[in-house]
Formats: C-alpha cells, sequence, structure tokens
C-alpha cells in the first residue's frame, strides 16, 4: 500500500534529550476509557499529523525550528495493567523533570495525566494545576475504578491539595460533580466554574503568585464540530480559535509551566483526519508559549 511514511517524531524534533528544554512523548494507554476507545493511538495520530502543519506560529509570530524541544517516542506500556502503566508514566515524567527539563505527555486517555500531575507535584511544590477540559473528571469512582479518566482530577486534586486543581471549560458531569465545581466558584465569587477564554485563564494567572503550573488540555474541551475526534464529544465547546486565544495568553503572561499534557485525541473517531491536525496544532502553539 502506499502512502505517506509514518512521521517518527513530532514536526521539527530534532535535537537531543540533552540540548532539549521540552520533552514530548507518547502514552499509548485508553485502559480506562468508557464510551469509545482508541486513544491509544493518539501519539502516533498526532505525530502523523504534525507533518500537515508548519513550524512557524503566526499568531505567536515564533518557530519550533528555534526551539530546543525533542520527542522520545512512545512509552512501552503493560498491557491491561493500568497500576503499571501509570508507574512508567510517572518514571518517564521523573527522569524528565529530574534532568531539569519540561515533560510533555501525549495521550492516552486522560488518566495518563495523574503520573505526570504527581511527578510534577513532587519536583515542584506548591504546583496549580490548570484543567482545559469539557468534563469535570471529579467522580470519585467509575465503573468500580477509582483510577479512571472519569476520576482523574479528583486524585489529583487530593494529591496537589483543595483548591490546586483550577478547571476551565467545564460544561458536564454529573450533580456532584457540579455540586463540588460550584462550591469552588462561590469562594472565588462567581456562580460556576471558569469558562475557558483569555480573560479567564488570566485572571487565574494572576491570582496565582507565580505558583508552578501544569497544564493538563484535555482536547475533548474543543467544540466537537471542530474536533470530533474524542471518545466522549460534548457540544458546546470552545473553538480552536478561542483555545489558541488562551495559549497565546500562557505566553503573553509567561506562566511558570513545569510540565503538561494533550490528551483524549481517538483516531478511530477521526475519520478525517482533522483532529488530529487540530491537535498537533495545539501541541505546537504550546511548545511555543512554553517558557524558556
Ligand atoms: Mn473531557
Ligand atoms: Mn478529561
Amino acid at each position: 500500500m502506499k502512502g505517506p511514511a509514518p512521521r517518527a517524531l513530532f514536526l521539527g524534533a530534532r535535537r537531543s534529550f540533552e540540548e532539549s528544554r521540552a520533552v514530548l512523548f507518547g502514552c499509548p494507554f485508553d485502559e480506562t476509557a468508557s464510551r469509545r476507545k482508541g486513544a491509544r493511538s493518539g501519539p502516533g495520530a498526532l505525530r502523523a499529523a504534525s507533518d500537515a502543519i508548519e513550524t512557524y506560529s503566526p499568531l505567536l509570530d515564533a518557530d519550533l525550528e528555534d526551539l530546543p524541544f525533542c520527542d522520545v517516542g512512545d512509552l512501552a506500556l503493560p498491557e491491561g495493567d493500568v497500576a503499571g502503566a501509570l508507574e512508567r508514566i510517572g518514571a518517564e515524567a521523573r527522569r524528565i523533570l529530574s534532568a531539569g527539563k519540561i515533560p510533555f505527555g501525549l495521550g492516552g486517555d486522560h488518566l495518563v495525566s495523574l503520573p505526570l500531575i504527581e511527578a510534577a507535584a513532587e519536583a515542584h511544590p506548591g504546583l496549580l494545576v490548570l484543567q482545559w477540559d469539557a468534563h469535570a473528571d471529579l467522580r470519585d469512582a467509575y465503573e468500580g475504578a477509582a483510577l479512571s479518566h472519569a476520576t482523574v482530577m479528583r486524585r489529583a486534586g487530593e494529591r496537589v491539595g483543595p483548591g490546586r486543581v483550577l478547571p476551565f471549560g467545564v460544561r458536564s458531569g454529573t450533580r456532584e460533580e457540579w455540586t463540588r465545581l460550584r462550591g469552588e466558584a462561590r469562594l472565588r465569587g462567581e456562580d460556576g466554574p471558569r469558562p475557558l477564554t483569555p480573560a479567564a485563564v488570566e485572571e487565574a494567572l494572576g491570582e496565582s503568585a507565580g505558583a508552578p503550573l501544569y497544564l493538563t488540555l484535555d482536547l475533548d474541551v474543543l467544540d466537537p464540530g471542530e474536533f470530533p475526534g474524542t471518545g466522549t464529544p460534548e457540544p458546546g465547546g470552545v473553538s480552536f480559535a478561542a483555545l489558541s486565544a488562551c495559549i497565546a495568553a500562557l505566553g503573553r503572561a509567561g506562566a511558570p509551566i513545569v510540565a503538561l499534557d494533550a490528551v483524549e485525541l481517538s483516531p478511530p473517531c477521526d475519520p478525517g483526519g482533522v483532529s488530529a491536525v487540530a491537535a498537533a496544532k495545539a501541541v505546537r502553539e504550546l511548545l511555543l508559549v512554553l517558557p524558556a
């Protein structure tokens, strides 16, 4: 069969680990995806799609060519072993953090963020987590499992402490999850969770007092019209342009991001391949706003 050769690495990644500031790695994991599996092939599809975009971002006036980053490929994760897979992801995150670099995990379902957040919190006390997501992910258990993409932010909050996970763009969840979201919003004098807008991001950064940041981008925060390729699509999301503006706001504010991820791209739900391109473009923009 003819076709383009699969790109082994993300667009423009040609530096060595040693000279890199940021390190991409794939987490081909979807053991806990609830509705539609497929996120395990997310990192590969995202890399392949990165071939379709430019290294230069007109919005940010910055170019991946100038950025010292590398892509170490996909982790080999044990099949059917959730704890083992999370342990492997955490070990890779710690290896990168202990070299003074920024780990950037590519999912995979959202549970892959948990070991990354744990490793970042270990390395950077006082960590604040920015969660860009359509879903609250605050269940205590899902289908009997305490570790799931539907519980991941509950577990992360237990790790980093009350009020240290800041959700943006959430528009779906159980009544109990919304009681939690609204309770937290009331402490800020607001009625509900933050929208995903540049103003809301800037305000949160302004209040963060320079805390080290973890950014978890659940790509389903995008509207399914523009980003259908995800396991739990949720109507009423933000546009890609709005997401890009929020990423640009991180850059303008000099957000002290110490680790990050982009998760929940599910290639089987993306027959036209447009979601993989959007995911690759979001990863490019995020790379370009990381602290130098
Ligand atoms: Mn989600
Ligand atoms: Mn999520």
